[in-house]
């Protein structure tokens, strides 16, 4: 009996899985730019471009990604609607047709750039460490018999792959910082305006850069395959953003304020 009920459950988590991803399916159809409402999917841990506070720019959330999705609807007359999910789970999102677009300080990649279709950029990066003030790492070859920590998923891990150290994979940026206060790694590695953020919340940790090492990346907003009507309203928009400065003002104010 509890065999049956156990498979029973199964196969109505599966039931319902599918029939939310028929539901979500339409996000494109009924919720698209075209209708009015354009669906932004971003991963609420990555200060100053995407965290959750009290009273953020659009509802719960706030930061510099936060501010242009609003500016975005604003020049385009489109509600925006702003969905939280793992970050790992974005571009997945994006393909099931589930939102509508991705706006996380998601670097450009050729491997993102086989999935789906980036902007224009609005933001340059680059990865950095972050190490204990009276660390002796100052260079990205000097982590190579140190411990590592990175987030999963994030371009930071890939460049640490790609030196071919060994690391360790958290979910969210504060925990590698966590675990770096605590003595736990030596050095976390991850995108510069974030490593600022941390650092600047948190005592006894630094940053330090390698720009031979690490090259500069840069953040794009992400649709779906072929989706060439929302890409050139969201290209336009953000033309007009840079051109007209409020990009980078909005990036000063947000590094300059406290994230939480
Ligand atoms: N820029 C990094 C990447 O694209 C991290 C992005 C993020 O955490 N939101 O992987």
């Amino acid at each position: 009996m509890k065999k049956f009920t156990k498979v029973l459950s199964v196969v109505l988590a599966v039931v319902l899985t599918a029939s939310m991803l028929v539901a979500c399916g339409s996000a494109n159809e009924a919720g698209g730019a075209a209708s009015g409402t354009i669906v932004f999917a971003t991963n609420p841990e990555f200060p100053p471009f995407e965290y959750i506070t009290t009273n953020g720019v659009l509802g719960e959330y706030d930061g510099i990604d936060m501010a242009i999705a609003k500016k975005i609807g604003e020049d385009n007359g489109a509600e925006i609607k702003m969905e939280s999910m793992e970050f790992d789970s974005l571009l997945v999102a994006l393909q099931n047709g589930q939102i509508d677009a991705v706006i996380a300080g998601m670097t450009v990649t050729d491997e993102r750039k086989e999935a789906v279709d980036f902007t224009t950029p609005y933001y340059t990066a680059t990865q950095v460490m972050i190490v204990k003030e009276d660390s002796a790492i100052a260079t990205a070859a000097d982590m190579a018999d140190k411990k590592i920590a990175v987030v999963q998923g994030y371009t930071g891990e890939t460049c640490v792959s790609e030196l071919g150290y060994p690391y360790e994979a958290f979910k969210k940026g504060t925990e590698c910082v966590m675990e770096l206060v605590n003595g736990k790694c030596d050095v976390v590695v991850i995108d510069s305006a974030t490593a600022a953020k941390y650092v600047a919340d948190n005592a006894g940790i630094k940053i330090v850069e390698d720009n031979s090492a690490f090259a500069s990346e840069e953040y794009a907003i992400a649709v779906a395959k072929g989706n060439t009507e929302l890409l050139n309203k969201l290209n336009a928009s953000i033309e007009k953003l840079l051109a007209d400065g409020t990009i980078s003002t909005l990036a000063v104010q947000y590094s300059e304020a406290d994230a939480e």
